[in-house]
Parts: structure tokens; sequence; C-alpha cells
């Protein structure tokens, strides 16, 4: 039998793909650079359906039915240009090259454009949902051609999770546009994982509770609007006991957040883009904070407000969910808005109501909130922003007095709430009527003639600071 697909790269990922692919009937073929991987995924899991055991790129290239589908599941970067390398010779026009691997966004637009070159399809995929998603049903978002889209699609559907019997796999756009949306989905879950963080700490310090009984907190939170993985897991962290020392899990864990990097090119992609991820940005800052022992020893005595924790009044539970509700609608409304500039950017034409709906499963932002942003953006006018979506402009109007309570609490009891406070800060500036951005218009035009706009004449002014300071049209 010839293999209907081929995966290269059988390390977590790769492995857990090829076997969900293989328990929905696929014959794969398998390869991995060192080889006693592929001996060991098809000795301990051949069972599950139909493998294809291959030493080399050559010999898993001959497995394959015509057009070809290799996917490719190696570390991202260099390695990813070297397994590239290594079969784009091998292949014929029509062909397909999937890399399902975290790879940024312009890497994928410069090989997708190298490969058409040669009439081979290449396939920038998101993939979400990690270990377990890979196996059990990721998010899948794949970029190219609608002709590869319409090759591979169905098996990608297949293997994907489903909601409501949807699978959570769509054509996200050409080249590098599936990538992209994969990026912005890890932003996303930066910013969604700090205002949780943010949340566990003032209730901690706030309230002083502990984290079992903040564990039972975020499990009932889990069954309202805040309903989503990451909600679920914190509970299961929460109540996680350290064995060796009795102690709670996250007492025992170093408080220095790491990162791999998408959560960072968000940002600096937003940055060229214009878009203002605040929420996302400060999610990165905050965990590169959390990483610089220097600064934060440096620091320690920095003398704090008087007020202690376990002092606060009303029901500041009900207050800090709010909140965070708040501030969630805020950072994915951001990263919304990064998704359609680059598609406007890179002509992509992504659908988000499209991606809302392949979100709601299988990926590490998945919620039950995403349905409300697919609903949003299936109106027949899209809104600008989601924060002004009829559904979210009402949680926001409801959240408001508690987001403000919570984010002046922290202040006074000098807990860092970035992600909130910066969520509100982004919320207040959006429907300001006016802003001081006016002042620094003046600033310029004073110190380097940068010029300015007036309110109530067209053109263009600026103002002979150093001179008589009379008005001039510039
Ligand atoms: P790793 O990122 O740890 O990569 C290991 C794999 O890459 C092995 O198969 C290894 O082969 C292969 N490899 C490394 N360098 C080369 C090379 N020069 N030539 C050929 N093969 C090479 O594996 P993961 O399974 O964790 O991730 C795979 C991809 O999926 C990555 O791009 C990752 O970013 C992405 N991803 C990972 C997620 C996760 O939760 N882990 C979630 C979503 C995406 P060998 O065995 O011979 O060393």
């Amino acid at each position: 039998t010839q293999a209907r697909i081929g995966v290269t790269g059988l390390a977590v990922m790769g492995a857990n793909l090829a076997r969900n692919l293989a328990r929905h009937g696929h014959v794969v073929a398998v390869h991995n650079r060192s080889h006693s991987r592929t001996k060991a995924l098809v000795e301990e899991h051949g069972h599950e359906g139909v493998f294809v055991a291959c030493e080399t790129p050559e010999e898993l290239v001959a497995a394959l039915e015509r057009p070809r589908r290799v996917l490719v599941m190696v570390k991202a970067g260099a390695p990813t240009d070297a397994v590239i390398d290594q079969f784009a010779p091998l292949l014929e026009p029509g062909d397909m090259l999937v890399d399902g691997g975290n790879a940024h966004f312009l890497d994928t637009r410069r090989r997708e454009a190298a490969l058409r070159e040669r009439g081979i399809h290449f396939v920038g995929c998101g993939v979400s949902g990690g270990e377990e998603g890979a196996l059990l049903g990721p998010s899948i978002m794949p970029g190219g051609s609608a002709e590869s889209y319409a090759a591979l699609g169905p098996m990608l559907e297949d293997i994907a999770a489903k909601v409501d019997g949807v699978p959570c796999c769509a054509h996200i756009g050409p080249d590098g546009a599936g990538h992209f949306v994969k990026m912005v989905h890890n932003g996303i879950e930066y910013a969604d994982m700090q205002l949780i963080a943010e949340a566990y700490d003032l209730l901690r310090q706030g309230l002083g509770m502990s984290p079992a009984d903040l564990a039972d907190v975020f499990a009932e939170w889990n069954r309202g609007e805040l309903s989503s993985y990451l909600i679920e897991i914190t509970a299961e962290v929460l109540r996680q006991v350290d064995a060796a020392t009795g102690r709670p899990f996250v007492d025992v864990v170093a408080d220095r957040a790491e990162q791999k990097g998408t959560g960072r090119w968000t940002v600096q992609i937003a940055l060229d883009l214009g878009v203002p991820v605040s929420g996302i940005a400060e999610a990165v800052f905050a965990r590169s904070v959390s990483g610089h022992a220097d600064l934060r020893e440096a620091a320690r005595g920095l003398p704090g407000p008087a007020a202690t924790g376990g002092t606060v009044g009303g029901d500041f539970a009900e207050d800090v969910r709010r909140a965070l509700y708040a501030s969630k609608i805020v950072a994915y409304a951001q990263g919304f808005d990064q998704i359609r500039a680059g598609s406007a950017e890179y002509a992509w034409n992504v659908d988000p109501g499209a991606l809302a709906t392949i979100w709601r499963g299988g990926c590490i932002i998945r919620a039950v909130f995403l349905d409300r942003i697919r609903e949003a953006y299936a109106a027949a006018e899209q809104p600008a922003t989601l924060l002004v979506a009829p559904y979210f402009a009402d949680a926001l109007a409801l959240a408001q007095r508690s987001w403000r309570r919570v984010v002046a609490t922290a202040a006074e009891l000098g807990i860092p709430v970035p992600g909130f406070s910066s969520a509100l800060a982004y919320y207040d500036a959006l429907r300001a009527e006016r802003l001081p951005a006016a002042l620094i218009q003046g600033q310029r035009d004073f110190f380097g003639a940068h010029t300015y706009r007036r309110v109530d004449r067209r053109g263009v002014f600026h103002t002979l600071w150093s001179g008589d300071r009379t008005e001039v049209e510039g």
C-alpha cells in the first residue's frame, strides 16, 4: 500500500500527529533523522494503525501516493530549512510540503516563494494543543494555496478537534497566513495566562487565600463565562501539592517565567504593523521582569504601601472575576486587530470569524468565549473592535466598576497588575473624547517642527516657537 501522508520529525509532536493520522485510518509513512525514534514509534504504537517506517527521505518519498504530502515536524528555524533542502529535490510539481512547526511567518513566506518556483506547494501550518492535542485533536491553522488545502484539508480536518461536530481546522490564507495566526494565538495565550496569574496574585495577597482555596475559586469560575482550558488547568496547578515538602506546588516553583519566542514575535510584528497589543506586550514584559533576578534582587528593599494583604473588603473575588473577564476581552480584541492588520498588509483575506471557530477547541486558548467572538464577526457589519460588538460592550459595561476597584486596590496594596491595568487604560483611551496626544503633537512641533493638524481646519500647521509664536501653514 502507498501511504497517504508522510511525517518526518518524530519527537512528541510529530509522533503524536502521525499516531492521530493512523488512528483515523490513514496509512502514514514515518521518518526521523535518527532512525531510533522511527523504530520506537512503530514498536510501541504500530497496532494503532498502518505505519510505513522509512529510514531515509528517499524511502519516505517513495512510499507516498501522488500528489505527495509530507508533514515536517522538526525543530523550528535552521533545522526546518535543512529538512526542506533534503526533501524538495525529491519532490515533483504538485507535491505538498507541510511545515507544522512554530515557524516565523516571514520564514514561511520566504520558503513558500522559493518552493512555488519549483511547483511545490509549501504549507505553513500552525498547530496548537501541545502534545496531547496532537494526539487527540489539535486546532490546525494551515496556510498556503487553496489547491493544497483541497488535497490536504480533509485529512487535517479528520484529525483536528471537533466542537459541535465542526472541525477545528480551516484554510487560513496564502503563504504565511497560517503561521501568522498561530503566532498571534500564542501572543493571546501569553496575555490570558498573565491575566489569570494576576487574578491569582490579587486573591492570594488581597484576601489571604490559600492555593487550595483558590483552586476551588478557579474551578467555580470555570463553570461560567470564563470557562476555558487555561482556567481549568489553573485550578489543577493550584491544587497540586509538592510531594517532597508537602507545600503547595506553586510555592516551590521558581518564580521566573520562561518563553520560547512566539509572544515576543507577536509584539515585534505588532509594532511593525502599528497595532496596539498592549495586553500581549505587558505579558511578554512581565515574564521578562520575572526573569531579571539582578534587577529584582537590587530593588527588593524599596518601600511599598503599609497596607498588607488579607484586608480587602466587599466581594473582592467577584470583582476580580469580572475584571479578569473584561481584561481578557481587551487582550483578545487586540489580538484579533493584529490578525486583521496582518491580513490587510499581506493580502491574506483571513476570516476572523472562521478563526474564532477553529480556536473553540483543540488549542491552548480554547474557551466558550471564542463562540462569542465568532458571533461578533458573523454580524452583517464587522465591528471595528470587538469591544463595541454588542455582547462584549455589555460585558465591559457590567465589569466596569469592579475593574476599576480591582486596579485601584492593586495599586494601594502594591500588587503588580500590568495586564489588568493596561487593559483598563486601553479601554479608557479608546472611549476618551480627547486624548493628551494633542499635547504630544505640540511638543513634537516645538522641538522638531514636526507640524500638527487642527480640529477646526484642514491642512498641516506649524507654530514659530522660537520666533513670534504665530502659526504658519506647514
Ligand atoms: P522539537 O522541537 O524538540 O524537535 C525535535 C525534532 O526535530 C526531532 O525529530 C529531531 O530529530 C528533529 N531535528 C532537529 N534538528 C534537525 C535537523 N537538522 N535535521 C533533521 N531533523 C532535525 O520537537 P517537538 O515535537 O517538541 O516540536 C516539533 C515542532 O512543533 C517544533 O517546531 C515546535 O516548535 C512545534 N510545536 C511544538 C509544540 C509542543 O507543545 N511541543 C506545540 C506546537 C508546535 P532527531 O530525533 O534526529 O534529533
